[in-house]
């Protein structure tokens, strides 16, 4: 009986005893499950590795850099090596791939980010056939300052298939031209508000405003359907009469804005900048950005169309003026000013981009010759800026490296 019941306590010692390391072992192998590993992340992207790597609270830096074998986007090296264990706030350093850096395909496909913008000069498009006007292709008056619906929807189709995709005045002036590979900008402008640049019907039932599908922002919003990747906008330049449609303009200036386009300062009187004085042009050009801040909040282009092209030196002396001044306690600083112009400009990475005296190309025609559109683009077609779809980075020709702003703060590649 004595050593029955003793074998039992040992039996039960040994039980608890293999209980006990089973425990153990469950123990052990939890918290060994509870340390994290790093991983070998190269040539995964890096989008899905730091979604992953979110949970664990690493400390992440990425860095860019060109390869010729890890595809774009993708990891290149990790400075954390694989099976290290990895513990919240650990610094991670990543190089990741900007793609290969193919310096004789971007020379092949004509990439030059030093090359010229057109900046077209419209005024009013009127609802007619080409055919239907006494002067020459789409002009409707003997200058051709407007065209005809039929030109214009020609003119939109030329820019489109010969490459070209707008952008806005105001990125252009801030050097933030951002066009796919390939591809070259152009910004539309139209200067005096005149009733057909957004001609407005009605109201429908929620109140907002009914535009003629034939007038220039109709004809816009069918390009914007028609092309998706035009990256239509346009910019209006206007004076106190703003869209000469008193009932609608504070909604039609508000419905620009909200869809894409940009407004900006053409004098409150479309006043000749030769004539006034140093007092009456702040009046007119304060007055104005005045008045458009009144409607636009901050939302307005401080940008000015100079009425007439006047002055017609920047040495005028109310061209300081223009660029800034006081009226009625409304300070006011310009940062672009456009002339009438006649030919493409240049680049606003070149070193010779004066955003305050930029020159315009006059959207008419004339059988190819004195800087109609044909000739314009004839000029453009070795000269023009051809983008490498990335907006941080300027391309272009060795040779056009003294041309280069030294102010550019962006990454520039140079191709001989
Ligand atoms: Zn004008």
């Amino acid at each position: 009986m004595r050593s029955r019941r003793k074998r039992l306590k040992i039996k039960n010692i040994l039980l608890l005893l293999a209980i006990l390391l089973v425990i153990a072992i469950i123990i052990f192998l939890l918290t060994r499950e509870k340390k994290v590993y790093m991983t070998n992340v190269t040539n995964m992207n890096i989008d899905s590795v730091k979604e992953e790597l979110n949970k664990y609270n690493l400390d992440i830096s990425v860095k860019y850099e060109y390869d010729d074998n890890i595809e774009k986007g993708n990891i290149v090296s990790q400075s954390i090596p694989e099976e290290t264990e990895i513990k919240e706030g650990d610094k991670l350093s990543l190089v990741v791939s900007r793609g290969k850096l193919d310096l004789k395909k971007l020379k092949e496909d004509g990439i030059n980010e030093l090359g010229k913008v057109p900046v077209m000069m419209y005024h009013g498009i009127v609802d007619k056939k080409s055919s239907e006007t006494a002067y020459t292709g789409g002009n409707v008056d003997r200058d051709g300052y407007n065209r005809t619906t039929e030109a214009f929807r020609k003119d939109l189709d030329f820019y489109y298939e010969n490459g070209y995709r707008m952008i806005k005045l105001t990125d252009y002036i801030n050097g933030n031209i951002d066009v796919p590979y390939g591809k070259s900008p152009i910004v539309l402008t139209f200067d005096d508000g005149n009733v057909n640049n957004i001609k407005v019907t009605g109201l429908d039932d929620s109140g907002n405003i009914i535009i003629d599908k034939n007038s220039a922002v109709g004809i816009l919003e069918e390009y914007k359907k028609k092309y998706p990747d035009f990256g239509v906008t346009a910019i209006f330049f206007i004076h106190s009469g703003l869209f000469q449609q008193p009932e609608y303009d504070e909604k039609i200036m508000k419905w620009l804005v909200a869809n894409g386009y940009e407004i900006g300062n053409h004098t409150l009187g479309h006043n000749n900048l030769n004539n006034t004085s140093t007092s009456e042009t702040q009046k007119v050009v304060g007055g104005m950005y005045q008045k458009l801040e009144s409607i636009l909040g901050d939302k307005y282009a401080k940008i000015i169309a100079l009425p007439y092209g006047n002055p017609t030196s920047n040495k005028h002396a109310n061209y300081p003026y223009v660029v800034s001044g006081e009226y009625d306690g409304f300070k006011y600083e310009t940062l672009g000013a456009l002339r009438v112009g006649w030919e493409p400009e240049v680049s606003s990475y070149n070193k010779d981009f004066n955003p305050l005296y930029i020159k315009r190309c006059r959207a008419y025609d004339n059988n190819g010759k004195e800087f109609d559109i044909e000739m314009v683009f004839r000029m453009l077609k070795n000269t023009r800026y051809v983008s490498d779809g990335e907006v941080d980075r300027i391309v272009t020709s060795l040779s056009n490296k003294n041309l280069m702003n030294p102010d550019i703060k962006k990454e520039i590649v140079y191709y001989e």
